[in-house]
């Protein structure tokens, strides 16, 4: 039955592959479910999980400070509300697709779910390529994408966040125009400054929350991080607070990346050489190959596209914490990094790893953690927002830390758990992929054919 779903969707949607990769791998997952809950087959749930209860596409036209008018294209995918509005990033990049955003809208379904927060799942975005853009540009761009969104969202409808190339300057010139549009303050995005609505720590959250996780699947076996080497690419929001927890739990780390290439620092970084990170990528916006310049010791490799893998992965290291993009490790880069003993896997990213590098971790037994358990402190953080702009008031920063830690211990908790139950102890992404459909699918059956 699996494999009919799975033709089916293919023959229907074949252009969109990072859709696919998503789909097939929850899929392939659910077989044991399905063997103990014949009434979601029955329900044709499966077929139902997967189609979008609605996408939405637009133009987003605007002008550049020479007075040129541009096109781009404008989404946002509502793919599940069984369990709450639906909640997910917006991704600002050349690269955006109705696949790319089609893959994140699924996978966020079920990591919402594994959030325990009452939270659907969504995501959108644009092909606009914020780079080399000045502030002005931006601010249109974002005025003229909330123009249309703005009819489409709301904060008990649909609530969007940031993601790739979507930080706070955006989001507060997204805010700005939906509350001019529609007359109210409302929390219908996340991810807002502090004067505006936003929480404490959620711009660190999804860093945060992918060492947390590391943490934990390293408790399994005794271990703590202190001392231990890891590689992290990207030098973006996840990368930098990924970075800065981890160096608070002790350990090393030794190299960060942008779309240009990797930086190899082998005395590794401390919290000065970060803030210097944080400084370049967020207020200059500049390369991260600069880092080399500034730091005694460090090496900068440029991306070359002749490789068929990432010399990134290749570094002798313990830990593996990928926070750029997708597909970010492929099975070679897996092997690399199995060949140098990196024995814990924690994705930042959606989706880094494909599925010739899955294969390659579960195979060798080392603690891998699917992005959608691993990174979903950032959306967490984002619901615990959402709940503190209902009820009109802010939690500290201890607070909302704690919140997030415990609920990153308890996804953890509960992918382990749920991965012993349906007899695949160790592996967190059946744990995860099984737990967080339960919940979905549990929630859609009472519902009814909706
Ligand atoms: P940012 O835009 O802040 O940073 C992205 C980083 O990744 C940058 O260093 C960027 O380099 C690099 N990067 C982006 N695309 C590519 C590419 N195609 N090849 C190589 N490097 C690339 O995004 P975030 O940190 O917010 O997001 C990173 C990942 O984490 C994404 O997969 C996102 O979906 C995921 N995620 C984010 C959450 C959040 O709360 N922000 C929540 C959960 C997951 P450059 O500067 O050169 O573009």
């Amino acid at each position: 039955m699996i494999e009919k779903i799975y033709e089916e969707m293919l023959s229907r949607d074949p252009d969109q592959p990072e859709f696919h990769q998503a789909v097939r791998e929850v899929l392939d997952s659910l077989e044991p479910v399905l063997e103990r809950h014949p009434e979601f087959v029955e329900a044709n749930i499966l077929s139902r999980i997967i189609e979008a209860e609605r996408i939405i596409q637009f133009r987003v036209p605007w002008t550049d400070d020479d007075g040129n008018v541009h096109v781009n294209r404008g989404f946002r995918i509502q793919m599940n509300s069984a369990i709450g509005p639906y909640k997910g990033g917006l991704r600002f990049h050349p690269s955006v697709n109705l696949s790319i955003l089609k893959f994140l809208a699924f996978e966020q379904v079920f990591k919402n779910s594994l959030t325990t927060l009452p939270m659907g799942g969504g995501k959108g975005g644009s092909d606009f390529d914020p780079k080399g853009k000045s502030d002005s540009e931006i601010m249109r761009f974002c005025q003229s994408f909330m123009l249309e969104l703005s009819r489409h969202v709301g904060a008990d409808v649909d609530v969007p966040a940031g993601d790739i190339g979507v930080g706070g300057r955006e989001i507060g010139y997204l805010y700005g125009m939906y509350r001019k549009i529609r007359n109210e303050f409302t929390g219908v995005l996340t991810g807002k400054g502090m004067s505006y609505g936003g929480s404490l720590i959620r711009p660190e959250a999804t860093g945060y929350g992918q060492v947390y996780f590391a943490r934990e699947m390293l408790k399994t076996r005794d271990e703590t991080l202190e001392g231990k080497v890891c590689l992290i690419s990207g030098s973006g929001n996840v990368a930098q607070f990924a970075a800065e927890k981890a160096l608070q739990l002790g350990a090393k780390i030794v190299t960060m990346s942008d779309s240009g290439g990797f930086i190899h620092d082998p005395n590794g970084f401390t919290l000065e050489k970060l803030e210097w990170i944080k400084e370049l990528k967020n207020v200059r916006r500049g390369r991260i190959s600069e880092y080399a310049n500034q730091f005694e010791g460090a090496i900068y490799t440029p991306v070359d596209h002749n490789l068929d893998y990432n010399p990134l992965w290749a570094v002798d290291a313990d830990v593996a914490l990928p926070a750029a993009t997708q597909n970010e490790i492929n099975g070679k880069d897996a092997e690399n990094l199995l060949a140098n003993n990196v024995y814990v896997v924690s994705e930042g990213s959606n989706m880094p790893s494909t599925p010739e590098a899955i294969e390659h971790f579960i195979e060798a037994g080392i603690l891998y953690a699917p992005g959608k358990a691993s990174n979903a402190g950032g959306v967490a953080t984002s619901g615990l927002e959402m709940s503190q702009n209902s009820m009109r008031m802010n939690w500290t920063r201890e607070e909302v830390d704690e919140k997030l830690d415990s609920i990153m211990v308890s996804i953890h908790e509960t992918c382990a758990r749920t991965a012993e139950e349906y007899g695949y102890p160790g592996n967190y992404m059946m744990g995860a992929n099984i737990a967080g459909f339960l919940k979905v699918a549990d929630a859609m059956l009472n519902q009814g054919v909706v």
